[in-house]
């Protein structure tokens, strides 16, 4: 079959780059002509110029045999890693035109440089980067309709949310710009765009990456995460993500990184898959249940063994994370002062004019609503009747998630309780967002890696994520039962506009 570039996988790729089937200039200028006429958004800055001085340079790797594991291979990161080539803005005008003088941890291992500093440097895994991809801003919300560069439409059907905030790298991966992006996941945002837009993500365990140069939203839940079309895909950038960076972030564990695809030929015969009856409450839309049901049953005739979990405080996940998250996030955007970086107001009247003008007019009202809750729930005589309530119910559900884990070796159900909404659906109503996070947020509130698997469509052909959990350090077991997951099913290979087969066709063996 002769397929277009577009349509490989990443490792089919590496692999063509590696046999000269293709080089990495001729495949970055495909990606970029269909980023040119891209109609979703995604992007917000492409630097053609960077990108092709990337693919020769992986070019001569290649020829040379010094390639890194990905070589050539093209990628785009959300717009909330730092980035020298490119404008970092964080979906704020606050950042509007933002040039970092150096790159993030994550950029830098998987482009071709490494890690490590200049001098030491070890190679990365060769990716070439093609820009930066639209996401709300600071990462708050579920729909990328919070970004100050307007909102991104969902490849699947354009009057719909891509969900958020990695909304720019689901849709860019869903619409075929990118065979991978980066996202980040603070409450779910890598798993629920993912599912919305029916690509493949995984959050990995809090600490496995290193969040230098990732602007910071709420740093004791923000990770890094991979998000692609298969669980091999994800499991192949998630090996190059992760590992140790302690000199640059005190919060990245001292664990070595793992080959990810390790356990794909193991069957999941034996599998304990728990399902937690809070996850398939009246809630659920139906279209949602009757996809997951159907998946998980065909699971179940793989020898797999489902077994009832209770999470029995899944519910007060939400108001827990919407205190937790702002209050960090009110902390972390006092940075922005108009001092330092970003965006300073015109002619202030004194000093405090200009904080109060430069914030006033930086910032969208989401992030605003955010501070003012966060500043809030901090203050003397809240903190003790929110804040420190919030923390307490964070440990419980942790502690709920070891019992549940202790009987299981996966959580498994939905990732949001409908399919992508209408933009501008709940513009009136931010809660509703808040109250779409509630399968994402448990996990995110207890460190658990997680991923969204593409499961099967839903309502209006739009797609339906299933959300797998699993225990600290477990993304090897995710990705294994995602990767035996989509050699018996063909949602993930599914393309937006692909007329017969989205959809309806799509099917489960
Ligand atoms: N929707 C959640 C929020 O707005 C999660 C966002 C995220 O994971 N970055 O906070």
């Amino acid at each position: 079959m002769n397929k277009s570039l577009h349509e490989y996988s990443v490792a089919e790729l590496a692999q063509g780059l590696r046999n000269k089937s293709f080089s990495a200039v001729e495949l970055a200028q495909h990606c970029l002509a269909r980023i040119g006429g891209d109609a979703s958004g995604s992007f917000l800055d492409v630097n053609g110029e960077a990108a092709l001085a990337q693919a020769r340079r992986a070019d001569a790797r290649l020829a040379a045999g010094t390639a890194g594991p990905l070589e050539g291979v093209p990628l785009a990161h959300k717009d909330i890693f730092v980035t020298r080539d490119y404008a970092t803005t964080a979906g704020s005008k606050m950042l509007a035109g933002y040039r970092s003088p150096f790159d993030a941890t994550v950029v830098r291992r998987l482009g071709a440089e490494g890690a490590q500093d200049d001098a030491k440097a070890t190679g990365g895994a060769g990716m070439v980067c093609l820009g930066k991809v639209n996401c709300d801003e600071f990462a708050m919300g579920s729909g990328n309709e919070n970004s100050a560069f307007g909102p991104v439409k969902n490849p699947w059907d354009p009057s719909r949310v891509p969900g958020g905030s990695s909304g720019g790298s689901a849709a860019a991966v869903a619409a075929g710009l990118v065979p991978a992006a980066t996202g980040t996941d603070t409450g779910g945002s890598i798993r629920q765009p993912s599912g919305f837009c029916g690509i493949t993500g995984i959050k990995p365990t809090y600490g496995r990456i290193s969040r230098y140069g990732m602007i910071a939203y709420a740093s004791s839940l923000d990770q890094a995460g991979p998000m692609a079309r298969s669980a091999e895909d994800c499991a192949l950038l998630l090996g190059a993500m992760c590992g140790p960076d302690a000199d640059r972030d005190s919060t990245c564990l001292e664990v070595p990184t793992e080959d990810f695809t390790r356990w794909f030929n193991e069957p999941l015969k034996g599998l304990r898959i728990g399902v937690p009856k809070q996850f398939f409450g009246p809630g659920l839309a139906d279209d949602v249940r009757t996809a997951i049901e159907s998946a998980l049953a065909v699971l179940e005739r793989q020898g797999a063994v489902r077994v009832e979990v209770d999470l029995p405080l899944t519910e007060l996940a939400i108001p827990a994370y919407y205190i937790i998250a702002p209050a960090e996030a009110s902390s972390n955007l006092s940075r922005f002062d108009g001092v330092k970086f970003g965006h300073r107001t015109a002619d202030p009247d004194d000093l405090i004019d200009m904080y109060k003008k430069s914030r006033a007019e930086g910032f969208g009202a989401e992030v605003k609503r955010r501070i003012m809750t966060g500043t809030y729930v901090l203050s003397h005589g809240y903190y003790d009747a929110y804040y420190l309530q919030a923390q307490k119910i964070r440990r419980m559900i942790a502690d709920d998630f070891q019992r549940a884990l202790s009987v299981c070796d996966v959580i498994a159900g939905p990732v949001a309780p409908t399919v992508a909404w209408r933009i501008g659906q709940n513009s009136d109503d931010p809660v509703a967002d808040y109250l779409a996070d509630i399968f994402t947020l448990p996990a995110s509130l207890a460190g658990l890696p997680g991923m969204s698997v593409p499961a099967g469509f839903g309502a209006h052909g739009l797609p339906v994520g299933l959300q797998l959990i699993g225990n600290y350090f477990g993304e090897a077991r995710l990705l294994q039962v995602a990767h035996q997951w989509q050699q018996l099913s063909d949602h993930h290979v599914q393309r937006p506009g692909a007329a017969a087969g989205a959809g309806a066709g799509a099917g489960a063996r």
